[in-house]
């Protein structure tokens, strides 16, 4: 079946992106960490961290949402992926609630065009192909119930050449 042609793979630094909505692959403190995590607290300031500290937390696979100060967009949906233990334990359950709870704080805030990162896949492990097509399944799925005029784009930005040929091909495959 095709997928959902909202959906693309763009190749770089997400904290470059124009959109309503970055998603950073956060943390279960939200104070911030490696990788794209820290990444957006560098690009976005300072202000972010003192908005990050009120959220007191995040459970993994669910989403918060703050300014994007910094940065291009009008929010930052921060999300907890899961750690990635062999696949045993719920993980790609989790990583699936973190792509559906991103689009859904999305859609609260009237936010229409989303650039998600390869959640879990740096220092959280979860294998980069296995992640990519639940990534691109999980928010085709979520795409059949908003319409264009509610979700208008959701960008899988990619940090490397890899990844992104990855997300190409499932991309593609479906179509
Ligand atoms: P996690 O802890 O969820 O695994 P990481 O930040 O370690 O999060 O890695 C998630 C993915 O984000 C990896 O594919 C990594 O290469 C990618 N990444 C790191 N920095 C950036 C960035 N500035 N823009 C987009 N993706 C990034």
């Amino acid at each position: 079946m095709a997928v959902d042609k909202r959906m693309r793979a763009i190749e770089g630094d997400i904290t470059h992106c124009t959109v309503d909505a970055i998603v950073n692959a956060a943390n279960g403190t939200l104070l911030g960490g490696s990788g794209v995590d820290g990444a957006i607290h560098r690009a976005a300031g300072r202000e972010l961290l003192a908005e990050c500290m009120t959220l007191g937390g995040c459970d993994t696979g669910e989403a918060k949402a703050t300014k994007a100060y910094r940065l291009d967009a009008r929010h930052i949906i921060h999300t907890v992926g899961p750690i990635w233990h062999g696949g045993g334990q719920g993980e790609a359950r989790k990583l699936a609630s973190c792509y559906r709870r991103c689009l859904e704080t999305a859609v609260a805030l009237g936010d229409r065009t989303i650039a998600f990162p390869a959640i879990s896949t740096g220092a959280y492990g979860y294998p980069a192909a296995e992640a990519a097509m639940l990534a691109v399944s999980t928010v085709d799925a979520c795409l059949r119930s908003y319409g264009p005029e509610t979700i208008a784009s959701v960008s899988f930005v990619c940090f490397d050449r890899r990844t992104f040929e990855m997300y190409e091909s499932v991309l593609s495959n479906k179509r």
